[in-house]
């Protein structure tokens, strides 16, 4: 029989707030000694009292409103309650009845990027059940037969964020999690970094008869700590179930681990062991209200989003669907992108730009250097195509020229007429060239009007030599053809 996985995911996103959700212990906590961030509160210390992180409360809402959820505009807090080390007071603040946001749905291109990137792909709509704020635990790390435990991370901002089971391969589970991690990215609002934890994602996993509306016991898979896991654990419980149900087996409702060495799903826990939460309210909390000008505020940081942004570049400036992808990963490239490009630009200046940026910019700063600290300003860039266009450097100068303007932030046509580098365009004096490059190499001459074609490449570098790389390809190349062409005649 033919199987169709069905997916809903559940996913945790940290905010990169100043400070943690309930306390003033700074949020940021990546590389700091264990434990050296913390305070009563964070610690679960009997009689500390928590007090709320406007920003996170504000980032939250800002999410969902990119998610298109609809706001909750009164909201309170409950404890949920389980016990676990890393968890000091006994039980989680976070939002159950009321979520802050709920009721959204987020657009997709879907991809198949297995057989590397090509255009094809489809647009897809993911609905999203809910988006609540609470409090990540601390860290545990478990060393041989004891565990570590450090709650620098207790008590940071946490977005929950949850889909309705509309997710139908391991693709479009990729599409939806990186869609999800640009958002983040873009709003400013959290690294999303998997790698770092800074986003969790549990997918909730089942498949059934294709064709069929009814849905199949779903397994949930844990531990997935990179875009690459969360493909590999499903296509493997796709496959796994597949088999499973082929045999005349049952699936059962189970915690699965990925194990990534191995690349095999692990049983961590049956359901039988599900924790009975016992939700209820803070008392130390007040409910939450957010006032229309308040939520008007908030939706004043609404930017266009990238998945926008990536259609507009393909629509309006022609890019490819990979260029645009490249441009828009990172709010901050786009908006290089689009000052380098500059206002109302021809298809041929974007694509000029975007190459620029995918090729040269990205190649000078894979040393790792951000593009903030980048000294070279995208007009200037602009600038240096301006150059290319009007023929006054050649592209292979234009390069070197583009290579120390990103090394001392200095202007294209600054380092062009410093070093001479003007390309040299006049046609007598490359006519001059061409005559004393057939006339210094008399056999080459002689080889190639008695067939040897190929051998136009070395009069052409001969000439390049001569005019130290500025002279203009396109010139030469139809003054020697002719040259050689004419005097073949004779
Ligand atoms: P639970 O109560 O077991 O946590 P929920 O109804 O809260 O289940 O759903 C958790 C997540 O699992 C949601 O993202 C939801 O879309 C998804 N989900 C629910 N049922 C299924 C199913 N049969 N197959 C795949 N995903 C499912
Ligand atoms: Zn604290
Ligand atoms: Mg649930």
């Amino acid at each position: 029989m033919e199987y169709e996985v069905v997916i809903g995911m559940e996913m945790h996103v940290e905010l990169n707030t100043t400070s943690k959700m309930f306390c003033a212990c700074p949020a940021r906590f990546f590389g700091a000694e264990p434990n050296t961030q913390t305070c009563p509160t964070c610690l679960g210390m009997p009689g500390a009292l928590p007090t709320l992180n406007r920003r996170a409360i504000e980032d939250t809402v800002l999410l969902g409103m990119a998610l298109n959820c609809q706001i909750n505009t009164h909201t309170f807090w409950e404890r949920k309650s389980y016990w676990y080390p890393d968890l000091p007071k006994g039980y989680q603040i976070t939002q159950y009845e009321y979520p802050m946001c709920h009721d959204g749905a987020i657009d997709l291109d879907v991809r198949d990027l297995s057989n590397g990137w090509n255009d094809v792909s489809y647009a897809k709509r993911v609905r999203i059940r809910r988006a609540h704020l609470e409090e990540d635990t601390g860290k545990l790390t478990h060393a041989g037969d004891v565990s570590l435990v450090d709650y620098n991370r207790s008590g940071v901002p946490l977005v929950e964020i949850v889909t309705e089971p509309d997710i139908f391969s391991a693709h479009e589970a990729y599409a939806y999690l990186s869609a999800i991690q640009d958002i983040v990215r873009y709003l400013g609002i959290g690294t999303a970094d998997m790698e770092k934890g800074a986003l969790r994602c549990e997918p909730n996993l089942s498949l059934r008869p294709r064709g069929s509306s009814a849905f199949g016991t779903k397994v949930e898979i844990k531990n997935l700590n990179s875009l690459r896991a969360v493909r590999d654990s499903i296509a493997f419980e796709i496959e796994r179930q597949t088999a499973l149900l082929n045999a005349g087996g049952r699936v059962r409702q189970v915690t699965l681990g990925w194990d990534d060495a191995r690349g095999v799903t692990v049983e961590q826990r049956s359901k039988e062991d599900a924790h009975d939460y016992r939700y209820f309210p803070e008392p130390d909390l007040p409910p939450l209200d957010i006032d229309a000008a308040w939520l008007g505020e908030i939706r004043s940081r609404l930017i266009e989003l990238p998945l926008d942004k990536a259609r507009r570049y393909q629509s309006a400036l022609g890019l490819s669907a990979y260029d645009a992808a490249v441009l828009t990963s990172d709010p901050a490239i786009a908006a290089w992108f689009e000052r380098a490009a500059g206002p109302s630009p021809t298809p041929a200046r974007v694509k000029a730009a975007a190459n620029w940026i995918s090729t040269d910019l990205f190649r000078l700063m894979k040393g790792g250097v951000a593009l903030a600290d980048v000294k070279v300003q995208p007009e200037q860039l602009g600038e240096l195509i301006d150059l290319v266009d009007a023929k006054t450097v050649n592209i292979s100068t234009a390069r070197s020229v583009f290579e120390e303007m990103f090394a001392s932030g200095q202007s294209a046509g600054a380092i062009v007429a410093a070093k001479g580098l003007g390309q040299i365009n006049d046609v007598a004096t490359l006519s001059t060239v061409v005559d004393g490059v057939l006339a210094a190499s008399p056999s080459q001459v002689a080889q190639y009007r008695a067939g040897q074609e190929k051998l136009f490449g070395y009069f052409v570098g001969q000439a390049m030599k001569a005019t130290q790389g500025k002279g203009n390809a396109q010139v030469l190349n139809t003054l020697l053809r002719r040259a050689l062409g004419a005097a073949s005649q004779t």
